[in-house]
């Protein structure tokens, strides 16, 4: 495939295309927008998408500009009925898919990250989440268009993934960039996989530059490693779906085995991401010449011949590193024993400038406590039973705005007449004008309690470029011209 969503979104929502509907902050979904129901069964409105804000049959979605708002159906199609019993039967084989994936996960290591809070869209087969979607049906979403960042947010989990703030910051410590090719593994759900595509995508195969010369040489590419074999073919087929087969070569296989040549050919990289629970066993595999034989492995692989000699190495050493270069590379472990012998392979084999971060990512809350039970007893202050009441009525208030954020009801556009909301922005901003800050508590902040990122520790090191006598004479030359 030429095109990817990821790369080259356009500027409106396709038919047959990756879009995102975001529901609110930490809840998404990932749906391919059809303008027809794949099983025919005579819905006018082909697919839809039911949340507990309401159903937004596609056809609504399809053409309009990423970012759009959209609100919820007003039409009963009765598509949520008849989705509903179909979705039922497809549920227990979800859960067990999703049960299988969870017992087959091979990393030893527990991450804190629970996986159960990113289901995004409610199945309208579980009565309860009926019972909302119906009650709530006029709410509304924002059509996104596919990123990196929502698709880790939003993807199937199949393992523990990598969250935006870490591969954010260790895309910048490997320096991955437009052409460069990086080894990733474990492949795993391809959240890494995503971002890496992105940052080192500089055009596809077979296109040429504008003076028509082919950039092939030039090309960002990825090349993942995943053993499981479910995993892989699910990845695999994901990377097609997503047009992403032209930047991202994904490989069945052992690495701490086999190493990272794909069919003898040498990816050349200049950055390696490794998310093993044993990296270790895999970096003898990334060497720039044929690693040290341990002693007691090296008289085991040696085959005595007839002669009393021993058999030659048949095929020469072909490095996976780019030679022209020195090489960048993070490993990513929960746990402080992996980093230590993660560290201690490194050392004997050459890497330097190594180094050890743990990212914690936290979000504060900024606002002013204006009144309440706990602000007044935080102050010292006696709780008088007239100061319960207006905690009460507040709390009373921030709830029916809450609510009223996702309806549109007529009642409730009435109600809002009434009463001016008092978080809309004219009203925050006609408030300000007489307003006396002091009166209104203290200012606050407060962490919010866990934000969805997993802290392992991240590993960084370098492995420095061979430099020959005659290297430094080519530098020389080349420097001695230039002056
Ligand atoms: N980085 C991935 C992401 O962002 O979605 C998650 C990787 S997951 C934690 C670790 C993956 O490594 C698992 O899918 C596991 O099957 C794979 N794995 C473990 N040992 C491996 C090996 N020796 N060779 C290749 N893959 C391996």
């Amino acid at each position: 495939s030429q095109s990817s969503p990821f790369l080259h979104p356009g500027a409106i929502a396709k038919t047959d295309r990756l879009s995102i509907v975001h529901l609110k902050r930490d809840l998404q979904a990932p749906t391919v927008l059809r303008d027809h129901d794949e099983d025919d069964e005579g819905y006018s409105e082909g697919k839809v998408v039911n949340t507990r804000f309401g159903s937004f049959p596609h056809t609504t979605l399809i053409g309009l500009p990423w970012g759009t708002q959209v609100r919820a159906s007003k039409v009963d199609t009765g598509s949520r009925g008849r989705r509903g019993q179909k979705q039922e039967k497809k549920e227990p084989q979800e859960k067990k898919r999703k049960r299988e994936d969870a017992e087959s996960t091979e990393h030893p290591n527990k991450r804190r990250e629970s996986e159960d809070g990113e289901v995004a869209i409610s199945t309208s087969a579980e009565g309860k989440e009926e019972k909302e979607a119906e009650t709530a049906a006029s709410g509304f979403i924002h059509l996104l268009p596919p990123t990196p960042e929502n698709w880790t947010s939003s993807l199937p989990h199949r393992t523990q993934v990598v969250y935006t703030p870490d591969y954010s910051y260790i895309l910048h410590r490997i320096r991955a960039r437009p052409g460069s090719s990086i080894i990733e593994a474990g492949a795993g759900s391809g959240s890494f996989t995503h971002a890496s595509a992105r940052a080192v995508f500089r055009g596809y195969p077979g296109e040429a530059d504008v003076n028509g010369t082919s950039k092939e040489e030039k090309l960002g590419k990825v090349w993942s490693f995943e053993f499981h074999e479910q995993r892989h073919q699910k990845l695999g087929e994901e990377i097609i779906e997503h047009g992403l087969d032209g930047v991202v070569q994904i490989t069945h296989r052992d690495v701490c085995e086999d190493g990272f040549l794909v069919e003898d050919h040498s990816p050349k990289a200049d950055a390696i991401f490794l998310d093993l629970p044993a990296p270790w066993l895999a970096l003898p595999h990334l060497t720039r010449s044929s690693p040290p034989k341990p002693s007691q492995e090296s008289s085991e692989a040696a085959t005595p011949l007839a002669n009393g000699t021993t058999e030659a190495p048949t095929t020469p050493f072909l490095s996976a590193l780019n030679p022209a270069k020195p090489v960048h590379l993070c490993t990513f472990s929960p746990c402080i024993e992996q980093v230590q012998s993660t560290i201690s392979a490194m050392r004997k084999l050459g890497w330097v400038d190594i180094e050890m971060v743990e990212l914690a990512q936290k979000r504060f809350e900024v606002r002013r406590e204006r009144v309440g039970i706990d602000n007044g007893a935080q102050r010292g202050l006696q709780t008088t039973p007239a100061s319960v009441d207006e905690a009460l009525a507040r709390l009373i208030e921030v709830e029916g705005t809450f609510k009223t954020f996702h309806e549109t009801g007529e009642k409730k556009v009435e109600a809002k007449k009434d009463k001016v909301n008092p978080n809309n922005r004219e009203a925050i901003l006609e408030s300000l004008v007489d307003r006396k800050l002091y009166k209104e508590g203290n200012l606050a902040h407060r962490c919010e309690p866990d934000v969805k990122t997993h802290t392992s520790y991240l590993v960084f090191a370098v492995l420095p470029q061979e430099w020959s006598a005659e290297d430094e004479e080519k530098a020389r030359a080349k420097w001695e011209v230039k002056i």
